[in-house]
């Protein structure tokens, strides 16, 4: 078995026609050729080392992490003497990786690295996924060595980011008791310690998924007095450095295999990254953009697990004399998980293309200057990108939400017991709406793309795309669709009023990510067969779930203040 050469919708994405240009820029004229042995000569050369080290990953997916999965979530990790000690199979997952070398895939190959673009890297978080969800978070961390990659100085990037690739872990320190959603009530103090030259950090963090990690990023108030996110920054500590202990890990719902962390920092020495009182407007920010992506690509794999799962039991479970998925009921389900799995994926692949073209001009800056189109690509790029990516989160954790759920449903009673994978599916999803931003917070990031109408322009430029007469029929309901969102967002912008259009903003963006999955499938359905059935299945039902969303809000124009005033006096109950 192998997790990526199974899955053909994998192998698609790598060959995308930008994919090319990607690499192109990424390795930058191919300058390591020669200078590192395993250096892509040629972008086919590139593609195809994407190709051959998804490979690995996918037989230690398949082989090693998926069948470590149910011990991993019945064992957990513990605390012992405020040190945190993994389950066995996550130690052993972890070790399959690191000794792949598959750990610092996007990082330069000088700190060990394999230089890898954003595509191949979101591949690899999928398969991981799919095979351990919680597993995932820990993989996922390298996320953080980006940002010090980014942003830190030479000296702490010569320090930390070799170690990532020999196996050190890393943790992603933001949340406090009292700051969750809202970043910039975070309370931990950083303090100048002048005789030691470094900052000194004093404080709680809470529900810090890896929090034992050898490095860590931490949010923390360098400026004393201040009250908001300007005066946070952003440290890298080290663990050898002693300071910090773990005072907890959380009993929780699912990803038991994943150690949730109450943290106390006493004096811990750490380095600030980039510069003072921009840690969280610049580096946080640029961090969860990257995690929120991954959580994406954690959310998909779930789901193609749950898919996965879910028809193959539907094929062996026999009622009423025939198999279960002869039943309507039951090859709907299937069809449309596939449909939400599908779609969403497609729009993180579609994201981490547009991250991947700005990322690569952005370091293409630090070797030379860039021509007035580069500059003016990269910026586009990005503007893209930042639109997507909450819908991107928003998305691919509900669609694993009630993917898993409708999996579990094809189980029957089965489902419900721990005798079947898909039960620990099912809660391991659950934390994907929550973590990175709760869906109300991409809702808030997104809703600045109906408003402005950045959504609606880039849904005009997919309707000129060519289509096969045959799916003309299907880009039609998708102009009516644009249409009637185009009108709805009209009706409530008119109101001119922000509390009204907080009410109805989810409802606009979820509107406006129906028809962008809608184009995106049916646009991949040109190049390939195997998107068309459900880009029929999330079109048609698209429709559905837009035009339901339309009417609500139509109900609400006639009388709009006391009709979202009752809704408001439930806070009275
Ligand atoms: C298993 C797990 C692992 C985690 N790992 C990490 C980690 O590694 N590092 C880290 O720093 N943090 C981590 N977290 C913390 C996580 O990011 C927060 O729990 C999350 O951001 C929500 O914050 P909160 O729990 O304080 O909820 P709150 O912010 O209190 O939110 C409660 C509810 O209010 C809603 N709400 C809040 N503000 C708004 C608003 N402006 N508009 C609309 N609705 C709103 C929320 O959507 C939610 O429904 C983890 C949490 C868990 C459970």
């Amino acid at each position: 078995m192998n997790f990526y050469t199974d899955n053909k919708d994998l192998q698609f994405q790598l060959q995308h026609p930008l994919m090319r240009k990607i690499v192109e820029l990424k390795e930058n004229n191919f300058a390591d050729d020669g200078k590192y042995d395993y250096a892509p000569a040629n972008t086919d050369d590139a593609l195809d080392s994407y190709d051959r080290v998804l490979e690995v990953i996918g037989d230690i997916c398949a082989n090693v992490i998926a069948p470590n999965a149910e011990d991993v979530d019945h064992e957990g990790p513990q605390v012992i003497d405020g040190r945190v000690k993994y389950a066995a199979g996550t130690q052993q997952n972890h070790e399959a990786l690191t000794q792949a070398g598959v750990y610092g895939l996007s990082l330069p190959r000088e700190y060990g690295g394999l230089n890898f673009s954003m595509v191949p890297y979101v591949i690899a978080a999928e398969l991981v996924s799919r095979a351990d969800a919680g597993f995932a978070n820990i993989w996922g961390l390298q996320d953080c060595a980006e940002t010090i990659h980014e942003f830190a100085t030479q000296e702490i990037k010569d320090r930390f980011l070799p170690r990532i690739n020999k196996g050190d872990t890393c943790s992603m320190d933001l949340t406090e008791p009292d700051a969750g959603s809202d970043l910039q009530a975070v309370m931990l103090k950083a303090t100048w310690d002048e005789p030691d030259g470094v900052w000194r950090l004093n404080g709680v963090k809470r529900f810090i998924t890896n929090g034992d990690a050898q490095i860590k990023l931490v949010l923390a108030r360098s400026e004393e007095g201040s009250t908001d996110g300007r005066g946070l920054s952003c440290f890298v500590y080290d663990k050898n450095d002693g300071g910090v202990t773990v005072r907890r890990i959380e009993n929780k719902l699912g990803i038991k295999g994943s150690p949730t962390c109450e943290l106390l920092f006493n004096n811990a020495p750490a380095l600030l990254v980039g510069d003072r009182k921009l840690g969280l407007i610049k580096y946080v920010m640029s961090l969860m953009n990257g995690a929120r992506l991954g959580t994406g690509a954690q959310s998909i794999g779930l789901s193609e697990a749950a898919f996965r799962e879910a028809l193959k039991y539907a094929h062996e479970r026999v009622q009423f004399g025939k198999a279960i998925v002869d039943f309507p009921a039951v090859y709907e389900m299937l069809g449309v998980i596939k449909a939400r799995l599908q779609a969403s994926r497609a729009l993180l692949y579609e994201t981490a293309r547009f991250v991947d073209v700005y990322k690569a001009y952005n370091l293409l800056t630090e070797e030379r200057k860039l021509t007035p189109e580069e500059r003016a690509e990269q910026k586009e790029f990005q503007k893209q990108a930042d639109l997507f990516t909450p819908l991107v989160k928003l998305f691919a954790s509900e669609y694993a939400n009630q993917n898993a759920y409708d999996a579990l449903q094809i189980h029957g009673g089965s489902g419900f017991m721990k005798d079947y994978p898909v039960e620990r599916l099912y809660r391991d999803a659950r934390i994907l709406t929550i973590y990175e931003g709760t869906s109300q917070l991409q809702v808030v990031a997104a809703i600045r793309g109906v408003s402005t109408g950045a959504y609606l322009n880039k849904i005009r430029i997919y309707e000129k795309e060519p289509v096969k007469a045959e799916h003309e029929h299907l880009r039609k309901i998708l102009i009516a669709m644009t249409d009637q969102y185009e009108q709805t967002v009209q009706s409530v912008l008119a109101k001119a009023d922000k509390e009204y259009t907080d009410f109805h903003a989810r409802r606009l963006v979820e509107m406006a990510g129906h028809i962008i999955m809608g184009y995106l499938l049916l646009l991949d359905s040109q190049n390939s067969d195997d998107f068309i059935r459900s880009a029929a299945i999330y079109i048609t039902r698209s429709q559905a779930w837009n035009t339901e969303r339309h009417a609500f809000i139509a109900a609400f124009e006639i009388d709009h203040l006391s009709a979202y005033s009752v809704m408001k006096d439930t806070r009275e109950a």
